[in-house]
């Protein structure tokens, strides 16, 4: 098989889930493989390669097309080191770890995984519907209500549910009117959202009434329906109409190996995106009956890479890709240790060595190091502490025995961090000589730390 190295995290999608957990996961250095889809549940870049304009993207004051956005986040993703495969994935196992991830092509196996597969806005199969897609029809009225054709317009909506009860609402700020259509006598949204729709004089409900195709010159202009008790047909003039029909979410890969909800939504615990199974997070539309927007997609793949970063550091799985996956030494000496005596400190510090933690091993080195000395302030708890560490720690290993490098943790040797005037962490601080050359707060790219380095050996 092509890669039999196991991942720190695979990611299944490349919709704003998908890529933005691959944009966070490559910066947190944890390289990830990113599985883009082909032809499974929709088009690589995802949902948004079939739209025009992206009106509500924060950052875009413009708008953007939906591919150009995918195609900034993708591009993203590769500078932060995202390995893409534009293949499907046909099958994953989660019931040993490390879990297998199967494409046509290559097998992977992975400490975790993110599901972004999204879902797939059901369609009504009318004899037009392909014709008019785009042209009129929407899937989603949040995302296309708004635009301009659709200003002062009269509306169509198909479905019973709270969100065709939300969008109809929705619509009524740019249609003149909006023509609700339920198949039968009874909506299956909630009572509050009935009660707002029915009190709405821009909204007529269409009981008992189905569509049967759509009719238009180049854009849609009505719908042909059908009462479902008479049978009689008539032509309803709309210039938008909005299927609020439901989605199917692309989950049949994880059917049987970790909990769906009835609909097959993955389900995630409460204000995160764990799923049932430790290590498997989902995110974007597969895990999001309810918003469904790239924003929030976005957002919950940024979630899915941090938690998944947490979760293999504090499993210990955390390694640099394609190093040899048992821990470096580096990486043991800097396990979590009960505050060491001076005298089993002094017993214990090596000049020679590159790499130092704690406030004695400062002392000695600043008075008694003549290389380029690199101190590190970090605190427990802090995420980019967390972030920060496998970059620094790869250049460390690049400047080995030319630098000197020390650890502090501000809470164990909170007098070193205020002597230093360390006001946050991370911070890190260059010493050439005793004199300090340099201060970097925050995280940075690998490279400004291996250039700063470089230049004051
Ligand atoms: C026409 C349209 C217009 C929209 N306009 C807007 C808008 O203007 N603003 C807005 O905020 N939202 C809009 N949305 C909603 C938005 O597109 C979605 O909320 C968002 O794309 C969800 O992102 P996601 O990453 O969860 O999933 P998706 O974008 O659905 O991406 C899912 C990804 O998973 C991949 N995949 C699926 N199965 C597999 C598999 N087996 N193996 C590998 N890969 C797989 C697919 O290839 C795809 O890349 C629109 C949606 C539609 C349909």
């Amino acid at each position: 098989m092509a890669n039999p190295t196991v991942e720190n995290v695979v990611i299944i999608g490349s919709g704003p889930a998908g890529y933005t957990a691959a944009i966070y996961a490559g910066r947190a250095n944890l390289k990830p493989v990113v599985f883009e889809g082909f032809q499974a549940g929709g088009l690589p870049g995802g949902q948004l390669m079939t739209t025009t304009e992206v009106e509500n993207f924060p950052g875009f004051p413009q708008g953007i097309t939906g591919p150009e956005l995918m195609d900034q986040m993708k591009a993203q993703a590769e500078r932060w080191g995202a390995e893409l495969y534009t293949e499907d994935v046909t099958s994953v196992d989660l019931s040993q770890r490390p879990f297998t991830v199967l494409s046509d092509e290559r097998e992977v196996k992975t400490n975790s995984l993110i599901i972004a597969t999204g879902a797939t806005a059901k369609r009504l199969g009318l004899p037009s519907e392909h014709e008019f897609w785009s042209r009129g029809i929407s899937a989603c009225a949040i995302c296309d209500g708004a635009t301009p054709i659709f200003h002062g317009a009269e509306l169509a909506v198909i479905g019973a549910g709270d969100s065709a009860a939300e969008e109809s609402i929705y619509l009524t700020k740019y249609g003149s009117k909006v023509n609700l259509l339920v198949r039968s006598d009874t909506m299956r949204a909630s009572k509050a959202m009935q009660d707002r729709v029915l009190s709405n004089p821009k909204i007529q409900v269409h009981w008992n009434t189905e569509a049967v195709d759509i009719f238009g010159n180049g854009h849609m202009s009505g719908v042909k329906i059908r009462n479902n008790k008479t049978g009689e047909e008539s032509e309803l003039h709309a210039k938008g109409l909005f299927y609020a029909v439901g989605h199917t979410p692309n989950t049949s890969l994880f059917k049987g190996q970790l909990e769906l909800d009835e609909v097959g939504y993955v389900v995630t615990k409460p204000g995160t995106v764990e799923t049932s199974v430790e290590g498997v997070f989902a995110a974007g539309d597969v895990q999001d009956h309810e918003f469904r927007q790239a924003i929030t997609a976005a957002g919950t793949g940024c979630m899915a890479a941090m938690l998944a970063e947490r979760w293999l550091s504090s499993n210990g799985l955390i390694y640099e890709f394609h190093q040899q996956p048992e821990t470096p030494a580096h990486e043991l000496e800097h396990q979590p240790a009960a505050k060491k005596t001076e005298v089993e400190e002094e017993a214990g510090f090596n000049l020679q060595a590159t790499r130092h933690e704690g406030g004695y091993a400062l002392r000695k080195l600043f008075h008694e190091s003549d290389r380029l000395l690199v101190v590190k302030y970090v605190s427990p708890g802090c995420g980019p502490c967390h972030t920060l560490k496998p970059i620094l720690n790869k250049v460390v290993d690049e400047f080995d025995g030319k630098i000197h490098f020390v650890e502090i943790d501000i809470d164990k040797d909170r007098d070193i961090a205020e002597n230093a005037n360390v006001t946050g962490t991370p911070t890190i601080q260059f010493f050439k000589n005793q004199d300090l050359l340099k201060e970097v707060k925050g995280v940075k790219q690998k490279s400004e730390y291996r250039q700063l380095i470089a230049s004051n050996l």
